[in-house]
This record gives structure tokens, C-alpha cells and sequence, in this order.
């Protein structure tokens, strides 16, 4: 069963990653619109059409949708931990994007400057140099890498054709530091080939591309829900302890979500 998001702006809900969040969906609320298509995806199956952009909420919605809702929790004193952009694909695919995390980190500081503006995001559009700047801009910059190597990158992710491991790579070293890391770890079959990132090769590269990048730290976690592969199986939290623990002894700050 896939999770859908139905509002442009959702919630606060209690994330495990990000504590209080409020979320907000720029992509359609039908189906998921996204650059990758996740073996994990909790949104299912996607599509990658650019005729979808009709479908996305304008701007001026989304900012008239969260103004509302800030005034709303500003009133009744309920100051979430972070505004967060997830929801049912891609946010950076939104032809505003940029310009509605401007508007976002206005209204922020005018009615919750303490809460941090997030995006989860899986970096494909950092192509883009106002996406890059957008999210240069704000606190939680979260950007995934799910594989230290091209196989793996493309069993888990399938990816744009465009877009390598090293492209990536190469894209999130130019954030210069200001990023973290997103990264799920699982093992299962896709059409009839094994996939697991958790093996000793596996996870050594992963470490080595995420030194490279050279985040704030790595957030590292497994299966949550139910997945568009069945086969799927959720890596235990000692496990993620240990590859914590394997790339903490090479410099890279881990937090681990259970
Ligand atoms: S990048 Fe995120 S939204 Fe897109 S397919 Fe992967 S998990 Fe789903």
C-alpha cells in the first residue's frame, strides 16, 4: 500500500528524523511525481512525465496554504521543530521551487524564527544553480545517497539515465559542506537480481563517497512501511549501529533512526 499525501500543507506530524514537522507537498496529491522511482518508495510507483508539471499547485497556493497554517499554530503557541519539504515525489522538481523557499524563510521568521526549514531531497535537480542556491539557504539541507557505487545507485534509486553516481557526487561536493546526508540501508531482489547495500564492499564505498562529500553528518536508517518491492527486508538497528560505528572511525558523523 503506498502513503500519499492528500494537502499541500500537512501536519505538524512527529517524524522520526526531524521531530515536529510540518510538511509540505509541492507535487501532485493524486500520484507520485519524481526524478527517481526507489525500490523503496513509501509513495509506490511513480511517473517522470514533464507534462505532469500541470498538475503541480501553483506558487502563490502553496504560499497562501502555508501562511494560513503558520498563523494558525503561531496563535495557539504551537511552534513545530521544522517546516519541512517531502510529500509525493521530487520537491525540486517544482519550476518555483526557489522561489517558494524564499517566501517560506520570509514567512518563517515572521511568525516561527526559531523552527528550521528542511527539504528531503534525492539532489538530481542540483543542476539547476537556483535550486543549488535554495538549498544552500536554508538549515536542513537533506540530500540521498542510498549507494557508494554505480550498480547499486542505479538498482536502488533508478535514477534519470543523465544522471551518474559520480554527476551526483560531483554536484552535492559543491554544496561546500552545507548538507547532510540522507541514507537507507536494505537488502532484497529486484527483477530477479539481489540488491543489499549493507555488505562489507558496500558500505566501505558508501563511506569513501560520503567522505568526498564531506556533510554536516549522515542520517542512516532503514525500511519504515510498506515498499513497491515486497522483497524488501529492513536492516536491524544493531546493524546500523555497526555501520555507524565503521564510518565514524573514518571521520564521518553518523545519527541512526530506528
Ligand atoms: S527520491 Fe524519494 S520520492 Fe523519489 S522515488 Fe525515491 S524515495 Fe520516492
Amino acid at each position: 500500500m503506498s502513503l500519499l499525501f492528500h494537502e499541500m500543507v500537512f501536519g505538524p506530524v512527529k517524524s522520526r528524523r526531524l521531530g515536529v514537522s510540518l510538511g509540505i507537498n509541492l507535487l501532485p496529491s493524486s500520484y507520485k511525481y519524481c526524478s527517481f522511482d526507489c525500490i523503496y518508495c513509501e509513495c509506490g510507483w511513480g511517473r517522470r512525465s514533464h507534462k505532469d508539471n500541470e498538475a503541480l499547485p501553483s506558487r502563490e497556493a502553496v504560499i497562501a496554504a502555508l501562511e494560513s497554517r503558520l498563523a494558525e499554530l503561531s496563535a495557539s503557541r504551537h511552534f513545530p521543530d521544522a517546516i519541512t519539504f517531502a510529500g509525493n515525489g521530487e520537491p525540486t522538481i517544482h519550476p518555483g521551487f526557489a522561489r517558494i523557499i524564499e517566501d517560506t524563510r520570509r514567512l518563517r521568521d515572521q511568525y516561527m524564527p526559531e523552527t528550521a526549514i528542511g527539504v528531503l531531497s534525492n539532489a538530481s535537480m542540483l543542476h539547476k544553480p537556483e535550486v543549488m542556491d535554495a538549498l544552500r539557504s536554508i538549515e536542513l539541507n537533506m540530500l540521498k545517497l542510498d549507494a557508494g557505487t554505480e550498480e547499486t545507485f542505479r538498482r536502488i534509486n533508478q535514477p534519470p539515465s543523465r544522471l551518474t553516481l559520480e554527476i551526483l557526487l560531483d554536484q552535492m561536493k559543491q554544496m561546500e559542506g552545507n548538507l547532510i546526508i540522507q541514507s537507507i540501508f536494505l537488502r532484497g531482489e529486484y527483477q530477479e537480481k539481489r540488491i543489499d547495500n549493507t555488505s562489507d564492499a558496500e558500505v566501505e564505498a558508501w563511506i569513501r563517497c560520503v567522505k568526498e562529500v564531506n556533510p554536516q553528518y549522515a542520517m542512516i536508517y532503514s525500511i519504515d512501511r510498506s515498499t513497491p518491492v515486497d522483497t524488501l527486508e529492513k536492516v536491524g538497528f544493531d546493524e546500523l549501529l555497526g555501520i555507524a560505528a565503521r564510518a565514524e572511525a573514518q571521520g564521518v558523523r553518523v545519527k541512526v533512526y530506528g
